[in-house]
């Protein structure tokens, strides 16, 4: 025998409401192992972590009745890549878990006709444009030093980064363009080495 595989890395994605499931599938295509977390022990020995699209409030809601929060800080301090699409991008902002420096407005396109899809550069990317698609999405209004704008459309904040945390505020999960997922797994992959 000669060296063994690597081992998959094990993503959790945050499971209390909201798209997970599209996310459990592109992690999976790309190589990762996912598991849902509903509970704090659910965030043992994860290698990253993902904060689905849905509603933040009652996502808030759910982290509160879990206790999750202390405990997802801490998995973030220990510098666990973790990305947020949309609903999880508000999770991330210094009104919620405050796990990046920026802050989010929710539903800042517009309530429900705002739902579109629009072409965004994300720096780092190659290959074009993603192309994302927006539902009742959030920006970001201001950040932080330590967080780098990685994308914009109408000259509004939609992606960013921070050390390994990531926050798109489309849906990166929907679609086939898997870039962002890839994105996110290869800092996964070089913090767990
Ligand atoms: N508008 C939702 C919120 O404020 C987010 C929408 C989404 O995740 N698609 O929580």
């Amino acid at each position: 025998m000669t060296d063994a595989a690597p081992e998959k890395p094990v993503v959790g994605v945050l499971a209390l409401q909201g798209g997970f499931e599209a996310h459990e599938r592109m992690l999976r295509s790309l190589g990762a192992t996912t598991r849902q977390v509903r509970v704090p022990a659910d965030l043992e020995g994860l290698d990253g972590l993902v904060l689905p699209g849905g509603e933040s409030t009652t996502m808030t809601l759910g982290v509160e009745r879990e206790s999750l929060a202390e405990p997802l800080r801490a998995l973030a301090a220990r510098g666990t890549p973790i990305l947020g699409s949309c609903a999880g991008l508000i999770m991330l902002d210094t009104d919620h878990l405050g796990l990046m420096d920026f802050r989010a407005e929710r539903n800042a396109f517009g309530r429900q006709i705002r739902s579109f899809e629009s072409d965004v550069d994300v720096r780092g990317l190659e290959g074009g444009p993603v192309r994302g698609i927006f539902i009742r999405a959030p920006w970001i209004t201001e950040h932080g030093p330590g967080v780098e704008i990685l994308g914009e459309v109408d000259g509004h904040a939609v992606a960013a980064r921070q050390a390994d945390m990531f926050a798109v505020a489309f849906h990166a999960e929907l679609g086939h363009d898997d870039r962002i997922h890839r994105l996110f797994l290869s800092r996964v992959a070089a913090v767990a080495a």
